[in-house]
């Protein structure tokens, strides 16, 4: 079964999809951290991150993997800090635009969803990666609640850095949110995490057992 997690950032999707992964013993992907390691190692490389091709040949030429704990390696390096970084926050938008980038970032998203029931997040897994998953939820919140989650993963700096940030990263990413018809909208807002959490849960469990097949 493939749970699809789609939504803004700071809409509450990274820590819902690792609980829900952990609870139900499914495998977890980020497809938001692919994105980053790529825009990571164009800005190591100096690789113009409006340049698709040359960003695609970059990420065929270096695959992007999550070890056992889940942290990401990119040309034999761990990544998993370096990628939240604000640098890495201001460019993972361009580069992530670019149709020969998605494409490639499609095809392994497809071949990691593929190896079993996973919970995969991102921007178009329900819509465009995996069209066909048998869960999908659209999370949302609003600006003031995004942007005060950042503070809490981003400790150093200043919240109207980090709202201009959220700002910036929702006009560029706009062609690529893309909320699949049949996802459940979901606003976090005044929900807690656990709150959430049950939500998506109800909704696998509704999918695993049919509740036309409860009153046998
Ligand atoms: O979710 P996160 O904020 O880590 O994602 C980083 C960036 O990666 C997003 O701002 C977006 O530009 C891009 N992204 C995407 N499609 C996805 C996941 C992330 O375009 N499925």
């Amino acid at each position: 079964m493939i749970v699809a997690i789609d939504g803004p950032a700071g809409a509450g999707k990274s820590t819902v999809a690792r609980a829900l992964a952990a609870k139900l013993g499914f495998s977890y992907l980020d497809t938001g951290a692919m994105y980053r390691a790529l825009a990571w190692l164009a800005g190591e490389r100096g690789v113009d991150p409006e340049d698709g091709p040359a960003l695609a040949a970059l990420g065929r030429a270096n695959p992007i993997d999550f070890d056992a704990e889940g942290r990401t390696q990119i040309a034999a390096t761990d990544v998993t800090e370096a990628i939240r970084r604000p640098e890495v926050d201001r460019v993972v938008s361009p580069v992530a635009r670019q149709p020969e980038v998605r494409l490639l970032m499609r095809e392994r998203q497809r071949e990691l969803a593929a190896l079993g029931d996973s919970v995969i997040e991102g921007r178009d897994i329900g819509s465009v990666v995996v069209p066909n998953a048998e869960v999908k939820v659209y999370l949302v919140a609003d600006e003031a609640v995004r942007a005060g989650r950042r503070m809490v993963e981003r400790p150093g700096i200043e919240a109207e850095a980090l709202t201009a940030d959220l700002r910036r990263r929702d006009e560029s990413d706009a062609p690529q949110m893309q909320r699949a018809p049949d996802a459940v909208l979901v606003d976090t807002t005044r929900l807690t995490v656990e709150q959430v959490v049950e939500l998506v849960e109800a909704l696998v469990a509704e999918k695993r057992i049919p509740s036309g097949r409860l009153h046998l």
